[in-house]
């Protein structure tokens, strides 16, 4: 047995399932999980020795790679002077200056520890600011494991086939309305049937939890226009798309501007982060400036924030274009090989993130998304990782690339690709 396999089964026996988030035990694949010893620019180490290109990224987090130096000393230095004081610190500032400075829709920002923390509090921000109840979601996009949003809730609940889950009384969700990603007119019925009483729409800008889904012409613009004229908030779902679809966002790269924003992974530098932040008018609502309660121990910890600030100032001085242009290219790339192996391939591909759908329908919604042929992704899976291409293990995920991917990783993934046999 394998250091991995090993280690698993102990970690079966502590923790549940082994793992402490569903989608890392791999069993959608049929696989064991690698432990992870190491990371170093676009690679990592398993316990048994095996180096690999990664393209999970810590799923998103590590658009400047692993250990990226200035981050790191970034992290040490912070650490060396205290790991937290429940106090403010000086680091929050940078990381928030450096937030607000590149989102133009967000004026104040306030700091948690996950994505997941930073959409439920967005939520009942959006609640209390209108006083009405509701909430529309689309299928397929995920928001954190916040209750009222595991109603069809994308990827990690997908592969797992749990439509939501046990342990949500129904009271929780029945103020959800739920419509098709890319559905503007399935919007549009929502809001005339409960208008008065939605008090936002939350959506990823780009989908990436169901793969990868980017919104369609107007789509954004659409969900903008509705809200405004009910009355309701728009709230973008930037967890992922925050500083990877561009430097502004996909709120900057497609031009609207929603009122609150929710922010995790790349603000991170890899430590855990969330953040939400928008109009100073709401933001101000949250106590003690207003009466919305919201708190965290660890929120705004010294050495998260530094390595944030960090990587955000580092990623200032980035060339996304031209990332961008090269994820397009290793994209298509690699769909044409597994194309030339007879096997129906969509491509989405947008920013340094990607999905491979294994189907012949073009991918715009969680009902298309799920049209791909999850066998055909675990061949793939499995004889990538084998020879050294480490991939998100589910077909519902996006491929990250980052900074410092290189033209020869790339070309190691395509030659790995063409020795598939399906
Ligand atoms: C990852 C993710 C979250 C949840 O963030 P956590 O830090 O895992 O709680 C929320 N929204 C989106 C779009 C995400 O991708």
């Amino acid at each position: 047995m394998t250091d991995s396999s090993l280690l698993f089964e102990k970690a079966r026996q502590l923790i549940p399932g082994g793992v402490n988030s569903p989608v890392r035990a791999c069993k959608s694949v049929d696989c064991e999980p690698l432990f992870i010893s190491k990371g170093y620019g676009s690679r990592i180490l398993s316990e048994e020795g095996q180096e690999l290109i990664d393209y999970v990224m810590s799923w998103g987090p590590l658009l400047l790679g692993h250990c990226h130096p200035e981050v790191t000393r970034a992290a040490r230095e912070a650490v060396e002077h205290g790991s937290s004081f429940g106090a403010p610190c000086r680091q929050e500032i940078d990381l928030a200056e450096a937030i607000v400075q590149a989102l133009p829709a967000v004026e104040m920002v306030r700091m948690v520890n996950s994505g997941t923390e930073a959409t439920m509090t967005a939520l009942r921000l959006a609640r209390s600011f209108t006083r009405k109840n509701k909430v529309l979601k689309c299928v397929g996009c995920y928001h954190g494991h916040v209750d009222s949003l595991l109603a069809e809730a994308g990827s990690g609940l997908a592969t797992l086939c749990i439509p939501g889950t046990p342990g949500v009384p129904e009271d929780t969700v029945k103020h959800t309305l739920l419509a098709p990603y890319n559905d503007l007119q399935a919007v549009e019925a929502l809001f005339e049937n409960h208008g008065a009483d939605i008090a936002a729409v939350i959506v990823e800008p780009v989908a990436g939890n169901m793969g990868l889904v980017p919104p369609q012409e107007g789509f954004l613009q659409g969900l903008r226009e509705i809200t405004r004229q009910h009355g309701a908030l728009l709230i973008f779902d930037e967890v992922i798309t925050g500083f990877r679809m561009s430097f502004a966002g996909a709120q900057g790269r497609f031009g609207i501007d929603p009122d609150l924003t929710c922010l995790g992974k790349i603000i991170g530098g890899g430590f855990p982060v969330g953040a939400f932040g928008g109009k100073k008018q709401i933001m101000e609502q949250l106590a003690p400036c207003g009466d919305t309660y919201q708190a965290g121990t660890l929120s705004g910890n010294p050495v998260a924030m530094a390595a944030g600030a960090a990587t955000l100032q580092i990623l200032s001085r980035m060339d996304y274009d031209q990332l961008e242009k090269r994820t397009q290219d290793f994209a298509a790339g690699l769909k044409s090989i597994l194309e030339a192996k007879g096997v129906p391939v969509q491509l989405n591909c947008l920013g340094s993130a990607f999905t491979l759908f294994f189907t012949s329908q073009p991918v715009s919604d969680f009902e298309s998304a799920k049209t791909s042929d999850q066998r055909l992704f675990q061949t793939f899976y499995t004889q990538m990782r084998r020879q050294n291409i480490y991939l998100a293990p589910s077909g519902f995920e996006c491929t990250f690339t980052s900074f410092v991917h290189t033209d020869q990783d790339f070309q190691t993934t395509l030659d790995a690709a063409e020795n598939i046999h399906f």
